[in-house]
C-alpha cells in the first residue's frame, strides 16, 4: 500500500532554494525506491513572501503548513530586509511560523562524521566519537516572553525582554529529552543559570521533578556558561542537553562547529503531534554564497532524514539517508565549507547527485 504524504516546502531565501533542490531530487528518489507518494507544496515565505505580499508568513502559507504532513523550510533573511521594522522581517515570520504550528521542542543533533574530524578547528582527537543532540525550548523564554520592547525612560530609550516559563512549558521540554536520552546513551544534561535567574531556578526544580519519571536516565545539570565551555573542551561527556529558547540557541551553533561547519547541521522542531512538525537545517540563508552552486545541502537532506524519523515513524528511511550521506563523505567529496586539500571538491547540485547516488545504492 502506497503512503501519501504532503510536505510543504518553504525555500526561503539565499541558499534557501539551492538546498531545497537537492531535498526534493532525493525525495522524488525515496518515491521511487520505498512506497512512498508526495505531494510537495511549494509556498512563499520570508523575504520572498515579502517581495510579493510586503509580509514574511502569508496566510494561505500557513494554512497550507497547518493542513500538512511535514513542513520542510530551507532558509530564509538577507540583508535587503534587515532594515524593516521588526515585525515586518522575516525572521518574525519564523517565530509566527513555529508559534503556529507550536513546535516547542526543537531537536539539534549533532554528529561528527569520522570523514570530517579534520574539518572542525578543534582538535580531532577532542572531536571523534562525538554524537550528542541539543533539545531547545523553542516557543517560550526570552524570544517570546513579554512585557518586551525600547521604550524612553527619562532622558533615555531602555531596551528589555522577559525570560519566562511555567512548570508546565518546562515538564513538556523536559519529558522530550528524558524520552529522547532513553533511546539515546541514557543522560540528559540541563543548562540553566540557577546560580543569577530566577526562571532558570524554576526550570532546574521543574526538571528535577520531570527526572523521577526516568529512573534508567541520569540527569545533570550545568551553568550555561561552564556547558558553553564544556562542549568544546569535551564535547563527548554530552548526550542530550535540555535548554532553554536563547541558551540553546547558541549552544546548538556552537555545536555546529564542532561538526565542521553549519551546513552539516539539520534540525525538527516538533510539538505534540497535532500539527506538524518543521524540519530545517539550522544555517541561515547566507546570502554571501547564494546562487553559486557552492553551499552545502547536507543539513537540509539530513534534516529530510529527521522527518522520516519523527514525522513518518520510519527509522529506516533516517538511517540509508545518514549512511548515504556518510558513505559520500568517505568517498572524499566535499562542498567549499568542508573542502580540504586532497579532497574532492563538488557543488551543491554534484554533493547532492552523490548523496542520491549512494541512496539508491546502500538502502539499509
Ligand atoms: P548563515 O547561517 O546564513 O551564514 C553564516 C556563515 O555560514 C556564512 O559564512 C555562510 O556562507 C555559511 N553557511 C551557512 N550555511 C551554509 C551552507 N549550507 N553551506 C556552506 N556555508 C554555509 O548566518 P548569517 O550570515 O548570520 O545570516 C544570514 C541571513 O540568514 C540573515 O538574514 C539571518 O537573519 C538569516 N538566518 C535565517 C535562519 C533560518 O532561516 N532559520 C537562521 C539563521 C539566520
Amino acid at each position: 500500500m502506497e503512503l501519501t504524504k504532503t510536505i510543504t516546502l518553504l525555500s526561503g531565501d539565499g541558499i534557501g532554494p539551492e538546498v531545497s533542490a537537492e531535498g526534493v531530487k532525493l525525495l522524488n528518489l525515496v518515491e521511487k525506491e520505498f512506497k512512498y507518494k508526495f505531494e510537495i507544496i511549494k509556498k512563499d515565505f520570508g523575504g520572498i513572501a515579502i517581495d510579493k505580499f510586503g509580509v514574511p508568513f502569508p496566510e494561505d502559507t500557513l494554512n497550507t503548513c497547518k493542513k500538512s504532513n511535514a513542513v520542510l523550510l530551507a532558509a530564509i533573511g538577507g540583508p535587503k530586509y534587515d532594515s524593516l521594522p521588526r515585525e515586518k522581517r522575516p525572521e518574525s515570520g519564523l517565530l509566527e511560523l513555529r508559534a503556529s504550528l507550536n513546535t516547542f521542542a526543537n531537536l539539534r543533533p549533532a554528529i561528527v562524521f569520522d570523514s570530517l574530524l579534520d574539518s572542525s578547528t578543534i582538535k580531532k582527537e577532542v572531536l571523534a566519537g562525538t554524537d550528542l543532540i541539543v533539545v531547545r525550548e523553542l516557543t517560550g523564554g526570552l524570544y517570546f516572553g513579554k512585557p518586551k520592547g525600547i521604550e524612553k525612560r527619562g532622558n533615555e530609550k531602555v531596551g528589555f525582554n522577559t525570560m519566562v516559563y511555567s512548570e508546565s512549558e518546562v515538564r513538556r521540554i523536559a519529558k522530550v529529552a528524558f524520552e529522547i536520552a532513553r533511546k539515546r546513551k541514557k543522560k540528559v544534561t540541563s543548562a540553566d543559570k540557577a546560580n543569577v535567574l530566577d526562571v532558570s531556578q524554576l526550570w532546574k526544580d521543574t526538571v528535577i521533578e520531570v527526572s523521577k519519571n526516568y529512573p534508567d536516565v541520569s540527569l545533570e545539570h550545568m551553568y550555561i556558561d561552564n556547558a558553553a565551555m564544556q562542549l568544546i573542551r569535551n564535547p563527548k561527556q554530552f548526550d542530550v542537553i535540555l535548554a532553554e529558547n536563547l541558551f540553546g540557541d547558541i549552544l546548538s551553533d556552537e555545536a555546529s562547529m564542532l561538526t565542521g561547519s553549519i551546513g552539516m547541521l539539520p534540525s525538527a522542531s516538533i510539538g505534540d503531534g497535532t500539527l506538524p512538525a518543521i524540519y530545517e537545517p539550522v544555517h541561515g540563508s547566507a546570502p554571501d554564497i547564494a546562487g553559486k552552486n557552492i553551499a552545502n545541502p547536507i543539513a537540509m537532506i539530513l534534516s529530510i532524514g529527521m522527518m522520516f524519523k519523527y514525522s513518518f515513524n520510519n527509522e529506516k528511511i533516517h538511517d540509508s539517508i545518514f549512511h548515504s550521506v556518510e558513505k559520500v563523505l568517505n568517498a572524499g567529496y566535499r562542498t567549499k565549507d568542508i573542502y580540504q586539500e586532497g579532497s574532492k571538491l563538488v557543488g551543491t547540485s554534484e554533493m547532492g547527485n552523490f548523496i542520491c547516488k549512494e541512496f539508491s545504492l546502500c538502502k539499509v
